[in-house]
Formats: C-alpha cells, structure tokens, sequence
C-alpha cells in the first residue's frame, strides 16, 4: 500500500502520516518525487485502518500496491531511476558500459585494462577480487589486495569500480573500495548478503540468478530497498535451459519486460550469458536495441592466459572495435553512448 501526499503536502503533514503509520507497527518508506510525496507501506499493512488516515491532512489518495515487488515496481514508483554516482548516470539518457577483467589478476594487468578500456569509452572498471567459483581448486581471487589495485586504477583513470561482493562479513570492505558493490548471481537469493547490502545502502548491481525468474529478480531487489537502498542496478546474465552451445541462455526479452514491471536501471552481461567471446559483440549490440542501460564485459590482454573465463573475454582490441559499433547502434533508440 501506497500513501500519496497532495501536491502542496507540507513537511509537518508527512511526518504525522508517516508516525500514524509507526503507531499501527509498520514501517515507511518514503519516496520524495518532484512533485510529490509517496510514502510506502513496509510489512502487512491489512492492519491499518485505512478509513482513519484516509482524513489525515495532507493526504490525497491511499492505494493498495497489486505488483509483488512493492517498491521495485512502477506502480509505486512510476518514473526511471538514474542513479548518479561520481558524474556518471546509470539509467538516464547516455547507456553505461563496464568492462574489466573477471577477475583482478595483478596490479599491472589491471591498471592496463584501465588505462585501455577507458580510452575506448568505458566507465566503469570490473574486475573480481572474491570470486564465487563452481571448483574449490579454481583461482579464488585475490582479495584486498585486488580492492586495493582496483581502488588505485579508479585514481589513476577516473573510472568507477564495480566487484562483487560474497560475503555479508565483507559488505563493510568491500563497499570502503568499490563505487558499485555486485552481488552475483549465485547470491540472487542469499537473503542476509542482500539485507547487508540493504543496509550499506552503496549503490549495487544484482544480477539475475540462473535459475530465477524476473520476479524472484524484483523479490530479490525488494530485500534492499527495504532496508533504504535503492540504488539498484539489475543485471540480466542469462539463465539455464536445455541448450548447451552457450554457457546461459541470454534473456533478452527479460530487458523491456522488467523495464515495464520495474523503474530500475537493467544492464545486460553477454560475457556470462554467452560464454563465447564471439558472441559478446552481437548480443552487446542487441542489448541496446532491446533498450538496456549498459552492458558489463569481461575484458582481458590475453584471454588464452586468463585465470578465470578466459573463453568469454574479449580482446582489448575486440573491447575497442565493439565500442564503435555501440556508439553507432545507440543513437537509433534513442542513445548515446
Ligand atoms: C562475475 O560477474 O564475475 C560473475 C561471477 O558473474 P555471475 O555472477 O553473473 O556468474
Ligand atoms: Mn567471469
């Protein structure tokens, strides 16, 4: 359930609805539009007594919230979100890329990627420094040391960093370093890691797990925003299904759909989805046709030497070429990149 308060509502008016609301056991959560104040409803709101606040001063309209997600959806919140975090928007008119390797490998391999990406027209760096691999024996990531690198590039090159976040113990680190923390898709559903994540309220990417649908994505979205973090990016990186020619299968479709369901920025990652190098470019380009905000890429100097996903990393001369063609393809929806 949603209070929405009149045009000219003043702040006194806003506190009283939102104690009233406190009074019956329930939690708010306002959202401050331009021209409106909308206070959202947190916990089984059935127990207010509608018809006793329907009078408050202030007050123009109380409406019951029919989507699942009740404050990642728009029926809430009916406006795009654009997060701004250091000069870039994430969600608004220009489409974001990010790209990095997948995971930190050395200082100097990162900070070359850094310097190269970026003169490609990235601006956000990647790169894992926790890494939630299938294998125990696989290369784990480097820690704080790779926080630490990444933090150092982002000062040498002026790119935001993104890398992801395993551990509810590590939110706190992680977010010290990170501009943008990334719970991965094997943590879609790790309740705790997201009401951590909630809680730090650092912007954050949630990508989409493998075996979930667009609304456990939402539900998984809605464990944040309720603990006051609404700086969510979502990350469509494919899903399972019978066919084995790709790693995932990319959701493509999952772009406009939870656009329409969600005022939430949506970025796509065609290096996970795919798992082939060879198709990152083609589905970057249908990504922004299909209207996503960006895309994430795994990048690499020598994909062949790579630690971790090797096979899906583009080139940085590939990283490069890709680049002009997205530059080329945004503008005919409306874009820039
Ligand atoms: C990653 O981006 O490094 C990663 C592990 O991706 P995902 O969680 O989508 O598998
Ligand atoms: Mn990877």
């Amino acid at each position: 359930m949603i209070i929405v308060m009149s045009h000219g509502a003043t702040e006194k008016q806003i506190e009283n609805v939102i104690d009233k609301v406190h009074s019956y056991g329930l939690r708010t959560h306002p959202i401050f539009g331009v021209q409106k104040t909308v206070i959202g409803i947190v916990g089984d709101d059935k127990t207010i007594v509608v018809e006793n606040m329907r009078g408050m001063p202030g007050i123009e309209q109380i409406i019951p919230i029919l989507q699942p997600f009740k404050f990642a959806g728009r029926e809430a919140h009916p406006d795009d979100t654009v997060i701004e975090i250091g000069g870039v928007r994430i969600g608004g008119e220009k489409v974001v890329v990010m790209a990095g390797p997948c995971a930190v490998e050395s200082r100097e391999q990162l900070l070359d990627i850094a310097g190269k990406v970026r003169a490609s027209g990235a601006s956000v760096l990647r790169g894992g420094a926790y890494k939630p691999r299938t294998s125990p024996y696989s290369f784990q990531g480097l820690g704080e040391e790779a926080l630490k690198y990444l933090a150092e590039a982002r000062d040498t090159t002026g790119l935001l960093i993104i890398t992801e976040v395993t551990d509810p113990r590590n939110v706190e680190l992680v977010s010290g370093y990170a501009d943008i923390m990334q719970v991965g898709a094997r943590n879609m559903q790790n309740f705790v890691l997201l009401t951590e994540v909630g809680k730090s309220g650092h912007p954050v990417m949630l990508k989409r797990g493998p075996s979930s649908t667009m609304t456990d994505l939402l539900l998984a979205a809605e464990y944040m925003i309720i603990e006051g973090n609404s700086d969510i990016i979502l990350c469509e990186r494919g899903i399972t299904t019978f066919e084995t020619y790709t790693r995932n299968t990319l959701d493509l479709s999952a772009v406009p759909a939870i656009k329409h369901e969600s005022h939430l920025p949506v970025l796509v990652d065609p290096s996970h989805a795919t798992g082939k190098s060879s198709l990152v470019e083609p589905m970057s380009l249908a990504a922004i046709a299909a209207g996503s905000d960006g895309v994430i890429v795994e990048v690499h100097p020598n994909p062949e030497q790579a630690l971790c996903d090797g096979p899906q990393s583009l080139t940085l001369e590939q990283f490069d070429v890709m680049m002009t063609k997205l530059r080329a393809i945004a503008p005919i929806v409306g874009r820039s990149l």
